[in-house]
């Protein structure tokens, strides 16, 4: 069971020297107690959130501590069981980590679910049909509460939270504005996903000419914009939207490696009389039936679209990760582990 360990915490930007490969043995049958499942992974997500655990300092969760398996949720199949309610070769997603195996106490409510992979396929529980895609799901719907013929804008478009958001919102009549870095991105989530208009950040590295490229893709203003980045996208956000727009604060990727991602203007909260809010998904359990009965049904009738950039095998996954904090990544980022 080759498994990932956090080996030292990044100073500013992670390196591959952060993580440590080991082999532990892989756990038998006979191994498990009572209650105990073993899973052998097929996928593993990997998530900006990531990137805070790996620091010391407490955030809303506790940083991850040294010589231990990164973190990480997982979608695999039963190997192994004594619980009565998982049998061998049921499909499941849980919070397995960077390894190739693990040993989940499946008393613990919600630690592992079982999933349906009929019209689904396994991977989508990790990203459209999964925590990203409940976050999407409670950022909007919950918070920014879209109306038919708003608009709504979203950073990261092309991502995992960033695509479901925007699809989300187009099924419910808004024009939907995404912001992605490059022409590739931005092209895909008009072209595919079916956004109305796209800015490209990279395209427009300067805040004036941003704003510019923004207003344009916007003309009646912004009622509700869905944060994931920070910085010189917000800013320019800010300037655009509507009184009593609402902003749902999901995301500040731009900062996450201890860059300064300072607010310029934010005299404009009070100006445009905004409702800014910030949420953390896995303390909104309540939302999961609902969320998931729309994503689910959406994906599995094709009305939700998905990307996924696939690492190959274990060994990559730190590669893969640094790639997605830089925007290497195009769409879900995921490690096929078989
Ligand atoms: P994505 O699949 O969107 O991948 C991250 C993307 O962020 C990159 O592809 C890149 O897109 C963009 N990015 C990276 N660095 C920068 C930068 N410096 N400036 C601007 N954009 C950047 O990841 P997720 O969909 O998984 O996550 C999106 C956001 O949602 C993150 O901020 C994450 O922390 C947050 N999140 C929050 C949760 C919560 O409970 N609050 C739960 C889950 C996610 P591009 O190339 O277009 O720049």
């Amino acid at each position: 069971n080759h498994q990932l360990l956090l080996a030292s915490r990044p100073q500013g930007e992670v390196t591959p020297d952060n993580f440590r490969m080991v082999e532990a043995p892989v756990p038998s049958a006979d191994d498990l107690a009572d209650g105990q499942v073993l899973v052998r992974h097929h996928y593993l997500s990997l998530d900006p959130y990531m990137r805070g655990r790996m620091n010391d300092s407490k955030s809303y969760a506790e940083p991850q501590p040294l010589d231990t398996v990164m973190i990480g949720g997982t979608v695999g199949e039963v190997v192994a069981s004594k619980h009565p309610k998982f049998a061998v070769g049921d499909k499941v997603v849980g919070m397995g980590g960077w390894q190739e195996y693990s040993v989940v106490d499946a008393t613990e409510r919600g630690l592992l679910n079982k999933v349906d992979t009929t019209h689904i396929p396994l991977s989508a529980y990790l990203g459209s049909v999964g925590m990203p895609g409940v976050t999407a799901w409670y950022g909007l719907i919950k918070i920014i509460q879209p109306k038919a013929g708003e608009t709504v804008v979203v950073s990261a478009a092309s991502g995992a939270v960033g695509s479901v958001v925007g699809q989300l919102a187009k099924a419910r009549g808004c024009r939907v504005v995404g912001v992605a870095g490059g022409a590739e991105k931005c092209r895909y989530v008009v072209d595919e996903l079916g956004f109305d208009a796209c800015v490209d950040y990279k395209a427009n590295p300067d805040p004036k000419s941003f704003y510019k490229a923004l207003k344009e893709a916007t003309p009646n203003g912004i009622d509700g914009y869905f944060e994931n980045v920070g910085g010189m996208v917000l800013d320019a956000v800010l300037a655009r939207m509507n009184a009593f727009g609402r902003i749902a604060v999901c995301g500040m990727i731009a900062g996450y490696n201890g860059e300064p991602t300072p607010m310029q203007n934010p005299a404009l909260i009070l100006v445009n009389r905004l409702k800014v809010e910030g949420f953390i998904v896995s303390e909104h359990p309540e939302v999961w039936p609902e969320a998931m009965t729309e994503l689910g049904g959406m994906v599995a009738t094709g009305k939700m679209k998905f990307r996924e950039s696939v690492a190959q095998g274990l060994s990559a996954a730190p590669e893969a990760f640094m790639g997605l904090l830089k925007g290497r990544n195009f769409g879900k980022q995921l490690v096929k582990l078989i």
